[in-house]
């Protein structure tokens, strides 16, 4: 970073050779399903520095077309490697270039509430700062495209368009493994977070509202004299740290349903890819270039591990790829710029920095609309860090983003009698979730006698109170299902105690007549009859049906009318016991496949459960399963029921 003291003229010449491009900018429609979007890489080479070297040596990179170049060994010529990338900038291309070229077509995708990243990578003195930063006179891809934004979030926020649209922005730096806020340096290490829609955030990180590029520079310009900074051999400026811009645009929908969606940019100049060796660094430079390594080795590991679809990506390892989860084979639409110096110094370098970017192409990303309603649905008002990360979590967040959290009366526009919630059911665009949750909402308050109340005028407290009742909803649905499950079960093994119901489920098919009719659970089958008879042979002592009031009042004057009847199921502690090593052994030892064969268990708890074996290593209880972030108490309690009882059914099927 330069020119800070010049900071006026810069803001001048940026705004100046930036402006008008936003309107080659439009905002494309949200999809539902975008297609999986692939890590774009483009390489750009760096013009000699200096005219002596030119004079003398023959450049060791070679453009051969827009997408190809060569890398020549001037030891050995025949060893020369050719590479192919999505876009190759030669020696004379421009600023304009590289960024109307690989750039700004990712930017529209914020404006669907995708996310989007921007990666400088490659060695000290290659030209990572230039391309990302610039000068005052050859602005660089952040200025460029915080131009385009702020244009095109104000055109799209006018009056009577659907959606008010904001900007904004954090700016951070990860030294030694430490994320540092430099709009904030006082504010030491942070802690980066997951919530619980995957999304990467870190609770604390300074967040400014812009709404200008003039207010942007005001607050980025300062900020990045914060960064470190320290001389190398290679480079009197070169950034020992990776700098990290994050501009969010948060838009939502002035009408009902009040859609929100967030789009975030990453914008990264990461530090330098050199091997310490060439750079003589010794001391505390040797220990900053390790770690600045280890940042990156990692990212090489997750680049790998992505191309090969590996099930575990290393994202925690390092600060730079936690941060990365989601803007690397993650929900966002990446670009890695790779950037390259001709000179034969860097040979070994731009091997590995092309080497690097060449498996970076292979990473698909599979970008989604972070879409919701306004929380909770009802009205226009953003969710706190708190609601997002719950109660633990937000005392340790601090910062800006309590503040800008409006109280929703102030915020809420209010709603016509046409904006009841019932309208939603029209909305074929929604999460089928969110609609799920919203329809027994709608029903709930029907059966409340509600009766179509204004609910977008309702005040934020009634309205928790009724987002909480849902929840409890869903918790009886939960146990609902189960206590289905357990009479699927209960009806299985009562016929595999009666011979001739066996018979009748064995011979009869579903829609056989009248012999069936009786028998409505009959999709019972499902479960193999050898395994009816392993549960009656030995564990679940099962199923009486009977009389449950009768039996336990013992009151046999009681009419048989009043007196429920009822299935009881007793499984055997040591079925229980069988059921939790099963899933313990699949814990520890299962495939990502095998992990996802469980109920409750999705790619993503996988992942994160094979990560945290590879980190702590097996479980040593089920229970630990809570230790694994991202996966809550609640999440493993029902994860256990869902998954003890069919588990601990599956006995082995030898003698018992
Ligand atoms: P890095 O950030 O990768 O360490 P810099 O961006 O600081 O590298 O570039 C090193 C030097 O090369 C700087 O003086 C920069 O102005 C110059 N430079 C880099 N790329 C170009 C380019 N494409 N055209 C002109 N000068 C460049
Ligand atoms: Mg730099």
């Amino acid at each position: 970073m330069d020119s800070e003291a010049k900071a006026k003229p810069r803001r001048r010449k940026m705004a100046a050779a930036t402006s008008g491009v936003g309107r080659c900018l439009s905002k494309g429609g949200a999809s539902r399903r975008p297609p999986p979007a692939r890590v774009r890489v483009a390489v750009r080479l760096r013009p000699f520095m200096d005219e002596a070297t030119k004079a003398n040596e023959p450049p060791c990179v070679r453009g051969i077309d827009s997408c190809s170049l060569e890398v020549a060994n001037w030891r050995k010529y025949q060893e020369t490697l050719k590479y192919q990338f999505d876009a190759f900038y030669g020696e004379k291309s421009t600023q304009q270039d590289i960024y109307v070229g690989s750039v700004q077509p990712i930017l529209r995708h914020l404006l669907e509430g995708q996310n989007a990243s921007v990666l400088a990578y490659g060695p000290t003195g290659a030209g990572k700062t230039h391309t990302m930063l610039g000068s005052p006179e050859q602005p660089g891809v952040i200025p460029r495209a915080l131009m385009d934004l702020l244009q095109l979030t104000r055109e799209e926020s006018t009056e009577g368009r659907p959606w008010d649209l904001s900007v904004t922005m954090s700016y951070l730096e990860i030294y030694q493994e430490k994320v540092l806020d430099l709009l904030d340096p006082a504010s030491g290490d942070l802690a980066i977070r997951e919530d619980c829609r995957g999304n990467i955030l870190i609770p604390g990180l300074t967040q400014k509202p812009i709404t200008s590029f003039s207010e942007f520079e005001q607050h980025f310009l300062p900020a990045s004299r914060n960064r470190v900074v320290g001389a190398t051999r290679l480079n009197q400026r070169s950034s020992r740290s990776h700098a990290v811009l994050l501009v969010k645009v948060d838009q939502r929908e002035r009408l009902a349903p009040f859609r929100q969606r967030e789009g975030k940019l990453y914008l990264i100049d990461l530090a330098g890819s050199e091997d310490n060796r060439r750079t003589g660094n010794q001391g505390i430079r040797l220990k900053e270039s390790g770690a600045i390594n280890t940042s990156l080795f990692v990212l090489g590991k997750v680049v790998d591990a992505l191309s090969q679809g590996l099930p575990r990506i290393p994202y925690r390892d390092s600060k730079l790829t936690r941060l990365l989860q989601d803007s690397l084979g993650g929900s966002a639409h990446s670009i890695i710029i790779a950037n390259i110096a001709p000179e034969r110094r860097f040979y070994l370098d731009t091997v590995s920095a092309l080497n690097f970017t060449a498996r970076s192409k292979e990473v698909i990303n599979r970008p989604f609309t972070n879409e919701s309603l306004q929380p909770h649905a009802l009205a226009p008002v953003k969710l706190s860090q708190k609601e997002l990360l719950g109660p633990s979590e937000a005392k340790k967040a601090k910062g800006p983003e309590e503040e800008s959290t409006g109280s929703p009366e102030s915020v809420a526009a209010p709603a016509s009698a046409s904006q009841k919630l019932s309208v939603l059911q029209k909305l074929s665009n929604m999460d089928p979730a969110m609609l799920e949750n919203l329809l027994s909402l709608d029903r709930l308050l029907g059966s409340q006698g509600s009766q179509g109340a204004p609910l977008l005028n309702t005040p934020k407290r009634e309205r928790m109170v009724l987002i909480k009742t849902v929840e409890e909803k869903d918790l009886e649905i939960e146990r609902l299902k189960m206590k289905q499950k357990e009479l699927e079960a209960k009806v299985l093994a009562q016929e595999a105690l009666d011979p001739k119901e066996k018979e009748n489920t064995r011979l009869q098919p579903l829609s056989s007549g009248p012999g069936t009719v009786a028998k409505p659970l009959k999709k019972a089958v499902v479960m193999p009859l050898q395994l009816i008879q392993n549960q009656t042979d030995s564990k679940i002592h099962i199923l009486k049906r009977g009389h449950k009031r009768k039996q336990e009042s013992s009151d046999l004057s009681e009419p048989m009318e009043k007196t429920e009847d009822c299935w009881e199921l007793q499984i055997s502690p040591e079925l229980l016991a069988h059921g939790r090593k099963k899933i313990l052994d699949l814990l520890n030892e299962g495939s990502a496949r095998d992990l996802r064969s469980l109920q409750r268990i999705g790619q993503k708890k996988a992942q994160l459960i094979m990560g945290w074996r590879e980190l702590h290593g097996p479980f040593s209880k089920v229970e630990d399963l809570e230790q694994v972030e991202g996966i809550s108490g609640k999440q493993v309690e029902s994860f256990l029921k869902a998954n003890l009882l069919s588990l601990a059914a599956d006995q082995p099927s030898g003698p018992s």
